[in-house]
């Protein structure tokens, strides 16, 4: 077991200047069906034990690990369903996270929202208590589909969720809608792409429905029923998301992620540009200098380690400067502004290429990547198609 001593030695000189806070909230009110995060029910003692476990594990970063008044640019509130939580909770959450930390006074503070549990008070407390930008768990505006993924809100509950943001004063939300999940027609698609454009999100995130280990949807394909996601049919509904989205006046700023200048999530580009975060609650992960840590997805060892005062890691990993590249290279690449890589012109390797350079000219010979004028390296509409591949090559 890693207590903070430990981790404070493998961290060494690593110097933390700034941080992005993630808390996991991890309660949900029914599991999804496509969906495999960690969860539980909420009960009033979970929730007790929820928050005690977050404010020993804040002062124990803050303090012991010498996190304390770090600058923090960015916090997110994920999960699980944050909003489950009451807005006094949640506030108090904040409060103790401004506390410990300087949390910078424009920072980017992002809620996840479920428009089942939210009402205009409660969102109207969320953006007093510093709360600035929204992001609603939509995925689609077709009653049906809905109705086969499971635990989702409907259309008018979205609607009227983002019109109550809007009137609490929140100017910057984001939509999250899914594509390619069994049962979606490109007619579906269209409309659900039309309604969120409709409701003039600054944000929409459309992810590929993807089968996930240990989701209702994976057991029940284990069991005959059901269908893998068809690759071919997810790429043409992608390619209608950013015909419809671009001309909308969206720019594709990640694979999986639109939105309007200056409205890109600054949370999640720094997990992209492996910058320092920091994950709280069961669960969460955090990246600082070349350490990788998380915690036990379990909430009661969660809340038993912190109240005898351990962290509740259940893994640490310590990347060579090698490792922490090609992290750099895997995660930067998502981004269409691509990672800034000095490559050789045509982009062949040779043997006197460092290793992570002949892997990047390999995939540029293969038509995945490229290099542009400012010598950043990106990858092409092919890469696109196989970010996977690419990954694991550059692994
Ligand atoms: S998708 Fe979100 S709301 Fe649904 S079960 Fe998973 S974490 Fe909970």
């Amino acid at each position: 077991m890693t207590d903070v001593a430990d981790l404070k030695k493998i961290l060494g000189r690593a110097q933390v200047e700034n941080l992005g806070i993630y808390v996991h909230v991890p309660f949900c009110r029914v599991r999804c069906r496509f969906c495999a995060f960690y969860m539980e029910g909420l009960r009033e003692d979970r929730v007790q034990a929820f928050m005690d476990g977050l404010a020993h594990e804040l002062r124990l970063y803050a303090r012991t690990l010498g996190l304390r008044k770090v600058p923090v640019h960015t916090i997110y509130f994920g999960g699980g369903t944050p909003t489950t939580l009451a807005p006094r909770q949640l506030a108090r959450i904040l409060h103790d996270i401004r506390y410990w930390f300087a949390v910078e006074d424009d920072a980017e503070i992002s809620i996840e929202v479920h428009p089942g549990t939210v009402s205009p008070d409660g969102l109207g407390s969320l953006r007093q208590s510093g709360f600035t930008r929204l992001s609603v768990g939509a995925q689609s505006f077709d009653r049906n589909e809905l109705r086969g993924l499971g635990g989702r809100a409907y259309g008018a509950e979205v609607r009227q969720a983002v019109s109550w943001a809007q009137a609490a004063g929140f100017t910057n939300i984001s939509l999250d809608l899914m594509y390619g999940f069994p049962g979606q027609s490109m007619e579906s698609w269209q409309r659900t792409l039309d309604e969120a454009l409709a409701l003039s999100p600054t944000h929409l995130s459309c992810y590929a429905y993807t089968l996930e280990e240990g989701s209702p949807f994976h057991r029940e394909m284990m069991q005959g029923k059901g269908s893998a996601p068809d690759q071919e049919f997810q790429l043409v509904l992608e390619e209608q998301a950013v015909d419809r989205l671009i001309p909308a006046g969206f720019e594709r700023y990640e694979i999986s992620n639109y939105c309007r200048a200056g409205y890109a999530c600054r949370h999640n580009m720094r997990y992209w540009r492996v910058l320092p975060y920091l994950g709280l609650g069961p669960s969460a992960q955090s990246a600082l200098g070349h350490v990788r840590f998380g915690n036990m997805a379990d909430l009661e060892s969660y809340a038993d380690f912190l109240k005898r005062g351990t962290l509740p890691l259940d893994e640490v990993t310590s990347l060579s400067p090698d490792q922490v590249e090609r992290e750099h290279m895997v995660w930067g690449l998502r981004m269409l502004s691509g990672v800034p890589v000095r490559v050789p012109v045509r982009m062949t390797a040779t043997e006197q290429n460092a290793p992570l350079l002949q892997t990047i000219c390999q995939l540029g010979e293969q038509g995945l990547l490229q290099v542009d004028k400012q010598e950043r390296v990106r990858l092409t509409d092919l890469g696109m198609r196989f970010v996977d591949t690419v990954a694991v090559a550059l692994l």
